[in-house]
């Protein structure tokens, strides 16, 4: 039998997981100061309201719908020149604006929702949530930028939100994404999984950390893995990606081989980390674990990495 994971994926595992399905055109090397205003102009644009890590849903029969015209944005105290352009669909251009009414002034048929729960119950189709992963990305970088890094004066938003720009010393400032590692440590045998201590009940995952400065994914996977868990590891390879917008991260997955099997947690990060086999994971993936032990949803790239794994051959 040949231990397939580590060869090149014959497809790109990063279409399957929650935040990828993005299906705006970003028109990147085109956008102008004016573009929010352009947009603005533009009947046919469709935005997004985001107020406190909140997405405004319009609630029609049991359907959520993200979607509002300029005009229908109006009542929920938009700030329309704080908005950012995420691109255009084939409908028309698309984008991200700040609300400010809270969730309990909202009418009945408008519900304030958090990110997290968009998307792990699926209340949006794939290519909204994807729009959704940078809209809050973006919204959250300006909200927490607004002031110039190099000399303090207030900088303004340029580029329809890709740029602030400093009017008191020159400096350009741009959008960050933070690299999250988050890796599998696997056998053909055996995957390694931890409990973080803010889990929910009976969950286990794969282990991360935020890469830093000077490192390559790599050996963060590396640093990462030996810290929490004490486990050295040899090859790692990378296997899928995920725009994860809590405020603006990017997940990148691997899967690492270990070089021992003798497990020293990091108690102050970990409840537990264990190893666990084929068949063990299997039901946690099925739900049907006699302990109640779970895996991450479905749209997480954890999920992802322990059902490639556990697929594969
Ligand atoms: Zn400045």
């Amino acid at each position: 039998m040949t231990f397939r994971l580590f060869d090149a994926p014959l497809r790109e595992p990063s279409q399957f997981v929650g935040f990828a399905g993005n299906t705006i055109d970003r028109q990147s090397e085109t956008r102008a100061d004016d573009s929010v205003e352009q947009a603005l102009a533009d009947a046919a644009t469709r935005l997004l309201l985001m107020h406190g890590g909140r997405l405004y849903l319009k609630l029609d029969a049991d359907n959520f719908d993200p979607w509002f015209a300029a005009p229908e944005s109006q009542p929920f105290k938009v700030a329309l020149d704080q908005g950012v352009l995420l691109g255009f669909s084939d409908a028309g251009p698309v984008l991200a604006v700040p609300a400010g009414i809270e969730p309990e002034e909202l009418p009945e048929t408008v519900k304030a929702i958090d990110y997290r729960s968009v998307y792990m119950q699926g209340l949006i189709d794939e290519a909204a949530a994807g729009a959704l992963a940078q809209g809050a990305a973006l919204l959250a970088w300006h909200a927490s930028h607004a002031f110039c890094s190099k000399c303090g004066h207030r900088s303004e938003m340029r580029a329809g939100g890709y740029r602030r720009h400093c009017p008191a010393c020159g400096t350009d400032h741009f959008p960050r994404t933070d690299p999250v590692a988050i890796m599998l440590t696997v056998t053909a045998d055996k995957c390694l999984l931890g409990r973080g201590r803010h889990f929910g009940p009976g969950m286990y995952s794969a282990l991360a950390g935020f890469i830093e400065p000077g490192e390559t994914i790599e050996a963060a996977v590396r640093r990462e893995t030996l810290e929490e868990a004490g486990i050295r590891l040899g090859r790692v390879v990378y296997h899928a990606s995920q725009p994860w917008p809590f405020p603006y991260s990017l997940m990148i997955g691997c899967f690492g081989e270990p070089l021992n099997d003798d497990i020293q947690a990091d108690l102050n990060e970990l409840e537990d980390c264990r190893w666990f086999s084929r068949d063990e994971v299997r039901l946690m993936l099925d739900r049907t674990h006699a302990d109640g032990l779970i895996t991450p949803p479905k749209g997480a790239i954890a999920h992802h990495l322990i059902r490639a794994w556990v697929d594969s051959e």
